[in-house]
């Protein structure tokens, strides 16, 4: 069985985790940029992060076998906080990076006014850099924030089938395929969204244009509930062939939209040796 998360953290992981997705299947992964939970008081520490996606984060994942490629943007919490929001105006000179799949995470979290102009900003990025965009739902207010990104999107120059919107669930599922987006959905341990509710709606809804992450972060989080919605999916009677379309073919559907799709995991010292051409700083 052949994986690709989606949607997974791994700057918060450790080499365990690493070492436990090879075993499960995990081959390839996208890594988005996002809230570090610590606010950011400068540009700086979103550049160093940056960085870390474009040059570390390869590099750590190449020694188990695993393809690493990011999502880089403004996050939709600290969007709020001018002393963030000049990330916006160096954000090209980042998108322009080989391993840079899509733009993301972006999306609502407060649903403030900031978070308009971060969102229509950044979707206009991805349509200039012919990149797809992820786009986060928010967990409050979670059906009227939907259909709010909707009509962002809608209003941008990015056809709906170069988003993928995700942490959807059973309320929001409807809305977001009706849209044409790409339909992502984060699999937590215990809250919000589990591998068997996953299925129910794989049941429901079909397996086109449906992606499934583990959205692992530093939060109670599970780096292997993709492999275990796969099992599920098979109990409940999914061909195998069912499985790779919704674990990998999916996946690589959406992000292969970017042209920058390299799932042959490069020799770790080859990604080593391309940290210093990878850097985005200078
Ligand atoms: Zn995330």
């Amino acid at each position: 069985m052949r994986i690709f998360d989606p949607h997974i953290h791994m700057t918060s992981r450790t080499t365990d985790d690493y070492q436990a997705m090879y075993d499960a299947g995990v081959r390839a992964l996208v890594e988005p940029s996002f809230w570090l939970g610590q606010p950011r008081t400068s540009p700086a520490s979103f550049f160093d992060y940056f960085d870390a996606l474009l040059g570390w984060e390869p590099f750590r994942a190449s020694q188990y076998g695993i393809a690493h490629h990011c999502t880089l943007a403004l996050n939709p919490k600290e969007a709020n906080d001018p002393r963030c929001a000049p990330v916006l105006d160096a954000l090209p000179r980042y998108l322009v990076k080989d391993s840079v799949v899509a733009v993301g995470e972006i999306g609502y979290d407060s649903m403030t006014p900031a978070e308009d102009h971060a969102l229509a900003a950044q979707l206009q990025l991805a349509a200039d850099h012919g990149l797809p965009a992820l786009v986060h739902t928010p967990h409050r207010d979670k059906l009227a924030g939907l259909h709010r990104t909707i009509d962002v999107i809608r209003e941008s120059r990015l056809p709906p089938e170069h988003v993928l919107l995700d942490h959807l669930n059973e309320t929001t599922v409807k809305a977001a395929t009706d849209s044409g987006c790409w339909a992502g959905f984060s699999i937590y341990p215990d809250t919000k969204m589990d591998e068997d509710r996953m299925v129910t709606i794989l049941q429901n809804h079909g397996t086109e244009k449906v992606l499934i992450n583990s959205a692992a972060d530093w939060g109670k989080s599970d780096p292997l509930k993709t492999r275990k919605v796969a099992d599920a999916m098979l109990k409940a009677g999914f061909t195998e062939d069912d499985v790779d379309q919704v674990l990998w073919r999916n996946p690589v559907a959406f992000y292969g939209q970017s042209g920058r799709l390299q799932l042959d995991v490069p020799a770790p010292d080859a990604v080593h040796e391309g940290n210093s051409i990878l850097r985005g700083g200078e």
